[in-house]
């Protein structure tokens, strides 16, 4: 049996070096045969240097090197492209998520299940903020999409071969993965784990990015947004026919109606409303647009210690 490690990276130079170290022990001590499949999304720092010299070392650690930052879900997606396991294990570079997990998430597959994702008991060190709001996305996402996406779940999961080739077969953009591995179906288990600080460095996710993840999470799992459009556009035309006739009323008893500025602050709301509704369906034109264009979803630059045949030439 292969086990495929996918490790997205992007400016983890302060890190990294710990974290194959801690991933090598690990797969040393399992019995079956290992990969680890290390893609760099454009780091700009020393991260590429490190991790070509320990390539150049071990045979075991393969390298996609991206030609530039195309973000996190994409970096796990070339990894799940390049990656030849009967089973991957996706994890985080920083340390979060405990590598020592694998072999239980390994012995759940063993079983039988395709997906063993990893469930979220605790978060150290991760700001108030941050588990408000990601316990707010995930109400709501849920709300949207029908349950489709386990509460407190992160990227954090061992796949099957199965479930990858599926995978490999969507080529949407904008991809919400956690979302595509839950929506493939098949025998998942929650693993619960309690995860860790980040080894060293800063968040790759700043605000924006988490922003535009929670946009694609929604929208590619949920046309509900438009159906709100249509709702919020009959209660507003409503609300006008009553103002209609409160005013009509007013004017048959000539008691004169109501002041301009009741006027602008029903049309500022329509306006906000409409400027809204048009940014909803933006938002979903722009990615049929990006899906239009087909465009690869990543560029590679350089490749490490993969031979021909996994690459199918
Ligand atoms: N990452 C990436 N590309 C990006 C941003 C992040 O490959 O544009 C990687 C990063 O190196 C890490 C993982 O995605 O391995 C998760 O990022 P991070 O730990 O910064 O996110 P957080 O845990 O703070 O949400
Ligand atoms: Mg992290």
């Amino acid at each position: 049996m292969l086990l495929s490690v996918i490790i997205p990276m992007y400016n983890e130079e302060e890190v990294i070096a710990q974290t194959y170290k801690r991933l090598k022990a690990i797969l040393e001590s399992m019995d079956n045969d290992y990969e680890m499949v290390f893609v760099n999304d454009g780091s700009r720092d020393g991260t590429m240097d490190i991790m070509r010299s320990t390539a150049d070392q071990d045979k075991t650690v393969k390298i996609v090197d991206f030609a530039r930052n195309f973000g996190h879900q994409v970096a796990v997606t070339a990894g799940m492209l390049y990656c030849s396991g009967d089973a991957a294990v996706i994890i985080d570079a920083d340390l979060q998520d405990p590598p020592e997990l694998i072999p239980e998430m390994l012995k759940k597959w063993e079983e039988g299940y395709q997906v063993v994702y990893g469930k979220r008991l605790k978060r150290d060190g991760e700001s108030a903020f941050k588990l408000f709001t990601a316990k707010a996305f995930y109400k709501v996402i849920n709300k949207l999409s029908g349950n489709m996406i386990p509460q407190d779940t992160g990227d954090f999961r061992l796949i099957d071969r199965a479930v990858i080739d599926i995978m490999n077969c969507m080529p949407e953009h904008n991809r919400f993965l956690r979302g595509m591995g839950s929506w493939v179906g098949f025998k998942q288990y929650a693993y619960e784990y309690h995860r860790d600080k980040r080894f060293a460095g800063t968040t790759k996710y700043p605000l924006k990015k988490m922003l535009k993840l929670a946009k694609d999470g929604i929208i590619s799992f949920s046309n509900k947004p438009l159906e709100a459009l249509t709702a919020s556009g009959c209660a507003f035309g409503f609300a006008g026919c009553v103002w209609l006739l409160v005013l009509i009323i007013l004017a048959i008893c000539a008691v004169g109606f109501g002041s301009w500025q009741i006027i602008l602050a029903g049309m500022l709301t329509l306006c906000g409303v409409l400027l809204i509704g048009m940014g909803v369906l933006g938002e979903y034109i722009g990615r049929i647009y990006d899906e239009a264009k087909g465009r690869p979803q990543f560029t590679v630059a350089a490749l490490y210690n993969f031979d021909q045949n996994e690459l199918g030439e």
